[in-house]
Parts: C-alpha cells; sequence; structure tokens
C-alpha cells in the first residue's frame, strides 16, 4: 500500500486544535479525517484510549478502514463498534483498540448498557478519555435536541385513552374546521369591500370593514394556522401584514384584548409554542357531548386539599383516606385532560407526510432536520400514541425510562473532548457555553472562489418550484452538475415529479430531466451517489436531489469538463431555520479553489418566512408590487431572512439550553447513583458500602422515629433486630454513645446473619463439589428474605475454596444491583412527572427549574431512604431455605436481558418551553382565574351509588348537575 497524501499546513493547524480539545472549524474538503490523524496518533500513544465519533455508521466504518493502516503502520490497534454487537465479546474488545471508531449514539447507548449490566464480564467501555467529535455540529447541536433513552414496557402500560376520546376530539377538530373556512370566506369578502369602499373614496366606512375583515382573518388563523386555503390567502399583498397588525392591537398590553379575539373559538393553536388550548367554549362544548361538566377538568387539588385540612370533626385515618381519594381522582382527571390535549395536538399541528409518516401501520417521525425517517424513535409523553390513534393505527403500551442521558452529559465526561465541522461559528456561543468548547476557525488550503449569490424571493411556493425547475435546466445545459436541497422529504418527492415531467420548451414534448433523489435511509449508497455529484455525461450535469444531510462527509469531487464549466451548482429550495444548515449547503461546493456557486429560493409561503419574517419584510414585498412569476433579490430581504433565522436559533438554543438544565438535575443524581452501582457490580468493597447503609440507617432511626416505641419499630422493619437498648438509656444516654452501640450491636446481627447462611451452605456445597465437581461449572444458591426467593448464580468451585463466603457475596451483590436498579427507575419516572407538573409553577410568577431542583431533592432523598431501607430489611432476613436443592446454573444466565427498546425519543420540546412566555403568550384566560374550590363534603361521591336506592351512580342520579 502506497500512503498518498503529505499534509498541507492548514491541516497541521487544525491538527494542533483538535490536539488541544477545541473545535476545529475547516470547510468541507479540507480534509479533516486526515487532519485528526494527528491528534489521534498523539493522544493514543498514552494507551487510554481516543475515541472517534461519527454521524453514521458507515463513516464510522469508513474511516476506520481508511486511515486504519496508517495506525497500524505504527504499532496502534484501530476497532470500530458499530461493526459488533452490543454488549457482545467483540464490542468490548473493540473499546480496548487503541482507537475506536464509532456513532455517537452507539458510544451513548454502550454507557447506558454499562450502567445496566449485572455482571463485570458485561461490562465494555473503558473511561471517557479522549473524544474527537467528526460533524460536530450535527452530533452535539442537532442530535442534542433528544436525549438517549433505554426503555422497557411498563405493567399496565397499555392502560391508555387515546383510542376512547379519538372521536370525540376528530368532532370538535371538524367544528372547529367549520369555523376557521366560514371565518376565512367572511375575511375575504370583507376585506375585498373594505377595500373597494376605500378606493372610492369611502375611507371611514371602508376601514371598518377592513378592521371587522383581519379580525375574521385572525380568528381563523388562531383556530387552524396549518388550513392550506388560510396561508394561500396570507401570501397575497397586503394581507399577512395587515394581520399582524389586527394581532398586536389585541396582544397590546399583555394580551389584555386576546380574549375577544379568541372566544368564538373551540380551542386556540399556536404555531410558534406548540400549544394548543382549550377556551371556555370548547370546554363547553366538550361537556356538552360527554354530558359531564367535569370530566375534563383538573380540579383544584391545592385548594381542595387546604380545604380538607381546615376541616374538623374528622379523624386523621378518615383525612388520610379522602386525601388519597382526592389524590387518586386528581390523577386520573390529570390523565384524562392530558390525552385530550395530547389528541388536540396530532390533530392540529402535526400532518401526515410532514411531521410524521404511516408505514405498515406504524406512525414514524419525519426528522425536520435531514427529512429522513428516524426509525424506532417516538414522540415523548404519549404524542404518539395520540397520532397513532388520530390515523388509527395500533396505540402502542406505554413505556417506561430504565436508562436516560442526553448526549451533552454524555460528552461531558470524556477528560478531553475535541471536534471538527465546517460549520460552527454560528453556533460558538452555544459551544462554549454547554461544552466549553472554543472554536477555531481555520483558513482554507487554497481561496475560496465559489459565489454565493442573495435570495431569489417569490411570492409562492407554485412559483419558486417553477423558477428552481428551471433553473436546473439552465445549468444542466451549461455542463454543471446540480445539488439541490430540501428540507423535507415531500419538497425532494415534489420536484422529483416535477423533473420527471419537464416538458421541452422548444420541441413541446415531454422529455424529463434525468435525476438522483437522496432522502433513503441509506448511508452507503448515498455516499455513492453524492460522490458522483460533481460529473456531467455528454456535455450535461448531474442532478442530485437530496435532503439536508444527505450523504453529509462525502467528497463531492468534480471532473476536469465540470470545473472548466464553471463547477458544482448548489441551488437550496428553501432557507432552513439555521444559518448553519444553509451554510453546510453552500459548502458543498468550492472545494479546495473548486469554482462553483450557491443560491436558496425563497417563497413567502416557506414556513420561515411565515412565522418569523417580519411584518416589514411583508409590506416591503407588497411596495415593490410584484406580480406572479416575479421575483426579487435584494440584500436587504437576504439580511431580514437571516435575523429572522437568528431568532429562531436563539429559541432553539434556548430550549436545548432547558432541556440541559433539567437533565443537569438528573445527571448529579445519575453520577451519584452509577457509582453506587458500580461498587456493587464490582464487589470489591461491598462489605464497606453495606456498612455504611446499616450505620446510615441506624442514625436515620434514632434520629427520626420518634418515642421509643416508635424506634423500637423501625429497628424491627428495617434492621430485622430488638432494640438494642431500654427506654431509660434511650431518654439518657449520650446520643453519640448510643448510635454507636446500636450500630455495633446491628453489623454484629447483620453478622450473624451471614455466618447461619455460610454454614447452612457450605456442607451442600463442599458435597457437590467432591462428588459432581466436575459436572457443574457454576451453581444456583437459593435464598430468600422470607418473602421473595433468589437464586443466586454462584462459581460452585471458587464457594467451595471460600468456604461460602463468595455465596454471601454473590447474594448481596444481586440484592444491591436488584434494588438500586428498581429504585432508580422509580426515581426517573418521578422525575418525570415532576417535570411536567413544575410547569404550572410558572402561572404562579415561580420559576419551574427552580421547583424542579428542589422537589428532585425530596424525591431524591425519599428514594434513597426507601432504598436503603429495602436493602437492609432484605439482607439481614436472608436465609437458605430448609431442603433445598442446589442446582446448576445456565451459563447464559448471568446476561439475562429483559426486553428493552434503545431510542431517543423526541421530547415533547413544549414541556421545556418557559411557561411564563407561554402564559403570557396564551390568550385562554381560563388557566390564571383560580377556580373557586367547591366543597362537597356531607355529600356522596361521584361515582358512588345515589342515596335514592335507583342502584345508578350519584353523579347521573340525583347527583346529576352537582358533582
Ligand atoms: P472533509 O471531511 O474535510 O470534508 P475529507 O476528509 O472527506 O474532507 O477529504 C476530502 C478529500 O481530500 C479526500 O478525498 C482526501 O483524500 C483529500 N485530501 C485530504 N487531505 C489531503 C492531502 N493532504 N493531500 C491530498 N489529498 C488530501
Ligand atoms: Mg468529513
Amino acid at each position: 500500500m502506497k500512503w498518498e497524501m503529505i499534509h498541507y499546513d492548514v491541516q497541521l493547524f487544525g491538527g494542533v486544535v483538535l490536539h488541544q480539545g477545541k473545535i476545529a472549524e475547516m470547510a468541507t474538503g479540507e480534509g479533516k479525517t486526515l487532519v485528526a490523524t494527528l491528534p489521534v496518533f498523539l493522544n493514543a500513544l498514552t494507551g487510554n484510549g481516543v475515541h472517534v465519533v461519527t454521524v453514521n455508521d458507515y463513516l464510522a466504518k469508513r474511516d476506520s478502514e481508511w486511515m486504519g493502516p496508517l495506525y497500524m503502520f505504527h504499532g496502534l490497534s484501530v476497532d470500530c463498534i458499530d461493526k459488533h454487537q452490543p454488549n457482545s465479546e467483540a464490542r468490548r474488545k473493540a473499546y480496548q483498540a487503541d482507537i475506536t471508531f464509532g456513532t455517537n449514539n452507539e458510544f451513548g447507548f454502550d454507557y447506558l448498557r454499562d450502567n445496566m449490566a449485572i455482571s463485570p464480564q458485561d461490562l465494555v467501555q473503558r473511561s471517557h478519555n479522549y473524544a474527537i467529535v467528526d460533524e460536530v455540529d450535527s452530533v452535539l447541536i442537532d442530535d442534542a435536541r433528544t436525549p438517549l433513552i433505554i426503555s422497557g414496557p411498563i405493567p399496565k402500560g397499555d392502560d391508555q385513552m387515546f383510542e376512547e376520546y379519538q372521536p370525540l376530539v376528530e368532532r370538535l377538530v371538524g367544528v372547529q374546521r367549520q369555523l376557521a373556512t366560514q371565518y376565512l370566506a367572511e375575511a375575504k369578502s370583507l376585506i375585498t369591500e373594505g377595500n373597494s369602499l376605500i378606493e372610492a373614496g369611502n375611507k371611514k366606512e371602508g376601514q371598518e370593514k377592513l378592521d371587522a375583515g383581519f379580525l375574521s382573518l385572525y380568528r381563523s388563523h388562531k383556530a387552524l394556522p396549518k388550513n392550506k386555503p388560510l396561508i394561500k390567502y396570507l401570501s397575497e399583498e397586503g394581507i399577512k401584514a395587515g394581520m399582524l397588525k389586527t394581532e398586536e392591537i389585541y396582544m397590546e398590553n399583555n394580551n389584555r384584548r386576546m380574549p375577544e379575539a379568541v372566544e368564538p373559538l373551540y380551542f386556540v393553536v399556536d404555531e410558534k409554542l406548540n400549544s394548543c388550548d382549550l377556551t371556555d367554549k370548547g370546554t363547553a362544548w366538550l361537556a356538552k357531548q360527554v354530558n359531564d361538566a367535569e370530566l375534563f377538568v383538573l380540579p383544584d387539588i391545592t385548594s381542595e386539599l387546604s380545604a380538607l385540612e381546615a376541616e374538623t370533626g374528622m379523624t386523621d385515618q378518615e383525612r388520610l383516606d379522602k386525601k388519597d381519594e382526592m389524590m387518586n381522582h386528581y390523577a386520573v382527571q390529570s390523565e384524562r385532560v392530558h390525552t385530550l390535549q395530547q389528541l388536540l395536538k396530532a390533530y392540529c399541528m402535526f400532518n401526515k407526510d410532514d411531521e410524521y409518516v404511516v408505514i405498515d401501520g406504524e406512525v414514524k417521525i419525519v426528522d425536520e432536520q435531514t427529512g429522513r425517517i428516524m426509525e424506532g424513535r417516538r414522540w415523548s409523553d404519549g404524542l404518539h400514541q395520540a397520532v397513532e390513534a388520530k390515523e388509527h393505527v395500533k396505540v402502542e403500551a406505554a413505556t417506561q425510562t430504565f436508562a436516560t442521558i442526553t448526549l451533552q452529559n454524555y460528552f461531558r465526561m470524556y477528560h478531553k473532548l475535541a471536534g471538527m465541522t465546517g460549520t460552527a461559528s454560528t453556533e460558538a456561543g452555544e459551544f462554549w457555553d454547554i461544552y466549553k468548547l472554543d472554536v477555531v476557525e481555520i483558513p482554507t488550503n487554497r481561496p475560496v472562489i465559489r459565489n454565493d449569490q442573495d435570495d431569489r424571493v417569490y411570492k409562492t411556493a407554485r412559483e419558486k418550484y417553477k423558477a428552481v425547475i428551471d433553473e436546473i435546466v439552465r445549468m444542466r445545459d451549461a455542463g454543471r452538475p446540480t445539488l439541490i436541497g430540501t428540507t423535507s422529504v415531500e419538497i425532494s418527492e415534489l420536484l422529483s415529479r416535477m423533473l420527471d415531467m419537464y416538458v421541452n420548451p422548444e420541441t413541446g414534448k415531454r422529455e424529463g430531466i434525468p435525476h438522483q433523489v437522496l432522502n433513503a435511509k441509506l448511508h452507503q449508497k448515498e455516499a455513492d451517489i453524492v460522490a458522483l455529484a460533481g460529473q456531467s455525461t455528454n456535455g450535461k450535469g448531474a442532478v442530485t436531489i437530496a435532503t439536508n444531510m444527505a450523504g453529509r462527509g462525502t467528497d463531492i469531487k468534480l471532473s476536469p469538463e465540470v470545473k472548466a464549466a464553471g463547477g458544482l451548482a448548489i441551488i437550496g429550495t428553501e432557507r432552513h431555520e439555521s444559518r448553519r444548515v444553509d451554510r453546510q449547503l453552500r459548502g458543498r461546493a468550492g472545494r479546495q479553489g473548486d469554482p462553483g456557486s450557491s443560491v436558496f429560493y425563497v417563497s413567502l409561503e416557506d414556513k420561515l418566512m411565515r412565522l418569523f419574517a417580519s411584518e416589514r419584510i411583508a409590506s416591503v414585498m407588497d411596495r415593490l408590487g410584484f406580480k406572479d412569476g416575479e421575483m426579487i433579490e435584494s440584500p436587504m430581504i437576504s439580511k431580514s431572512i437571516e435575523r429572522a433565522q437568528k431568532k429562531v436559533e436563539e429559541n432553539n438554543f434556548g430550549i436545548r439550553k432547558r432541556l440541559i438544565e433539567y437533565d443537569d438535575v438528573m445527571n448529579k443524581q445519575r453520577t451519584v447513583i452509577y457509582e453506587k452501582r458500580r461498587h456493587a457490580l464490582m464487589g470489591e468493597r461491598i462489605g464497606m458500602d453495606i456498612s455504611n447503609i446499616i450505620w446510615d440507617r441506624v442514625v436515620n432511626i434514632i434520629e427520626n422515629s420518634g418515642d421509643y416505641q416508635g424506634v423500637k419499630e423501625e429497628f424491627l422493619h428495617i434492621l430485622s433486630m430488638e432494640i438494642p437498648f431500654t427506654e431509660d438509656e434511650y431518654i439518657n444516654k449520650n446520643r453519640e454513645d448510643l448510635t454507636e452501640e446500636a450500630f455495633q450491636a446491628a453489623i454484629s446481627n447483620f453478622n450473624r446473619r451471614t455466618e447461619r447462611i455460610q454454614s447452612v451452605a457450605q456442607p451442600i456445597i463442599s458435597q457437590v463439589y467432591e462428588n459432581q465437581g466436575h459436572m457443574y461449572e457454576r451453581i444456583m444458591v437459593p435464598i430468600t428474605d422470607g418473602r421473595r426467593m433468589y437464586n443466586i448464580p454462584c462459581n460452585l468451585k471458587e464457594a467451595y475454596e471460600t468456604e461460602s463466603k463468595s455465596v454471601v457475596k454473590e447474594f448481596e451483590k444481586s440484592i444491591l444491583l436488584h434494588i438500586i436498579d428498581d429504585s432508580w427507575k422509580e426515581n426517573l419516572r418521578q422525575l418525570d412527572e415532576l417535570k411536567h407538573s413544575v410547569q404550572n409553577a410558572s402561572y404562579e410568577q415561580k420559576d419551574p427549574l427552580l421547583i424542579f431542583k428542589l422537589e428532585s431533592a425530596k424525591v431524591w432523598d425519599a428514594m434513597i431512604n426507601e432504598m436503603y431501607n429495602r436493602i437492609c430489611s432484605i439482607l439481614t432476613r436472608a436465609q437458605i431455605p430448609e431442603m433445598q436443592q442446589v442446582q446448576e446454573a445456565a451459563p447464559e444466565q448471568h446476561t439475562q436481558r429483559q426486553q428493552y427498546t434503545e431510542s431517543k425519543q423526541q421530547i415533547g420540546e413544549e414541556q421545556l418551553v418557559d411557561k411564563n412566555q407561554q402564559a403570557a403568550a396564551q390568550h385562554d384566560t381560563r388557566a390564571q382565574q383560580p377556580r373557586t374550590p367547591i366543597i362537597k363534603d356531607k355529600l356522596p361521591g361521584r361515582n358512588d351509588p345515589c342515596p335514592c336506592g335507583s342502584g345508578k351512580k350519584f353523579k347521573n342520579c340525583h347527583g346529576k348537575g352537582i358533582v
């Protein structure tokens, strides 16, 4: 093999930057793969392992094979985790290599899997020493919006209400649609009338008509913003500007007049905030449909509880029961309301073939960034189930999180982190804020001569696409290949169809334009196609349509003819939400001093323009008064668009930051629990750990159990022992001495237990070993705490040689792991719930994050308490049941795994949007008005039998309209 690449000078700079733990921004085609070899080699010399992280497995394999010989020549070992099965021996070996390639998700999942391992042999990762992340913006920014999650089924997970309420919500959306259509029609005629009145000189009356018209239009927009006829109408001259002006009037003074505007609607949709809120009218409509005024209303639990506290004439037990009942009722109600809200969202904000597709009876998410289908990912929080109900496919059972981490927190564990990409500088602030990564821009090896043109703006999407096709044909005829970037699968297919239908204006015949479309999830094939995107045949340039990320990382080389013809032409069909993604697309042309050009086509119907382009653009465009098919190209518009993009970027950064602020809380807990878990797993200092737990319990019992009787009960309950001091001693003795003595007593009690297990096990073990030792390597020893039986797998020889000490140790280890995992799962579930419930805190002008921090500390303390109690109570009760036989342990027993699902879940981003903002923008004032609690004592419960003896439920009989 002959190595023909020598590092260019700029590549040496890049290498230095990576070695320093920073991000090297180097344009596409600058040879970043080669750059990375410098710091990788240098850092691998320590033997602590270097990880090279890529965005997909094709690149991981390619790069490991491409650069592998260079490392191996110098005596270093290279491997790639994506080539091997998770949890396998081969995967562990890959981590033992000096240099390990792999995809970001697999690195992250391996970390989580390692922390679910039940035997040290299952661990695959070493410590997190040094990682270089290729396409670092894609990994640490785009992908970081969704945490890695390993989940499994929960008992009763299919106990959901989505199918039950789907028809109801469908009808609700139906009535709202009627309303929206009606308002739109009204708006159109009023606005036309108004305009002609004004033209005729009747200013006053004309203006009145216009005002009324724009209000109708605004209502239609608030009712269903994604309604196609509405979007179309909004792109007409002066219409959008007029509506925005009307909106301003109602939003003035903190939405003072908003209720007026939205009052006739059933619910209010806000695309920007990603929210759907029922109005009073909607709530009333629902109540009427189900004939129940409270079915979809959340009880005011806080007032109800304080009313209960204030109530006299109740025993403590009654009060507790009542409280339980209230809490249960609240839980059921909030589940129902939540179901309804998610269904509404599914209908109003998620469109088939845009946000998701339905394939083989499954709802699959389409990635907004890349336009690809995200296999196996699900929206969280019931949203996915809601969409499933809407599409009438099987609604999947709810699942429970076993382990989760954000990519941010995974990569922050590395002792040293570095990254490279062509596009980092627009996000330099975020890289620094979150990862403490500096961005260093490295100049290109040769000057860039690509011609980046101003945006070409059209009124409607239809005109825009037509112009795009014309441009493609023009370029192709000039012998220049084109790469057409789209933001969604839908658009790439539309363009592909348009190219197929292309009619040659000269011949009048339908000729079609040959082209390639990249949007499937076939990295390898994509790479092959993209590699050819810079060619031409018979003087005609190749045409390639790609969604955003398709083929990232693959070099587009130009043939000499193409270079002579002007190089690759990049045509963007829409500005993306973030400038970075647009820059990435432009960067596909003009590598290593190649000629080339880039231009974006934009229309007023584009999402970015609809949502964020300011009123000013709309009015400027109106003033310029351009007609159908006309286009403007002005630096001013391009600047405005970039400003809009900046706004969106900031907003998205805010969301990611919020996500990580929440995850940070969990991260601290995760670090502690995983450390405890690891100790248990390795079993090295297990005796020490257990005696610490016992100490902790003794202190806790003595301090927190109240009187002597209480302390006595707790000793029995938790440590399975008689209280080791008298009442007199308890009252009079110095606390420290008391605790110390009690601890000694607890430890010797515990030791007696373990010795007893050993002495019962030993004769059986000896017998088995001496007689059948040649047959068995591992055996199962049954141990019980009186409630449950635990079968503990042990190595027979070791058990024999240690006189069954190893049996006890294995048992302790199993219990610790089992209880820690169980408690952590429960803790995760509670944190999840907490995350939801704190969002309401902002209604009381409190910061949800702060409350989350405070409350999660309580959840944590309670969890640790409970965990220690359970551990102690099992360990101190353990014994070998009588008459039990030792059985052989199946060798694979140590890797029994449940059915786990690994996913990168879309978290509902709306959960993390600051509800303060949301409340300010909320047009539905219902949520802010404290509802007066209705005190319903002395009345039977809603579902109790009616006291009249009819046998009906109270709510359906004499309680009708009261409860
Ligand atoms: P990037 O990741 O920066 O987009 P790549 O690592 O894919 O770029 O490399 C682009 C092309 O440049 C590859 O074909 C590679 O072989 C070539 N290349 C990179 N560095 C050199 C060099 N020093 N000498 C010759 N060719 C190089
Ligand atoms: Mg690359």
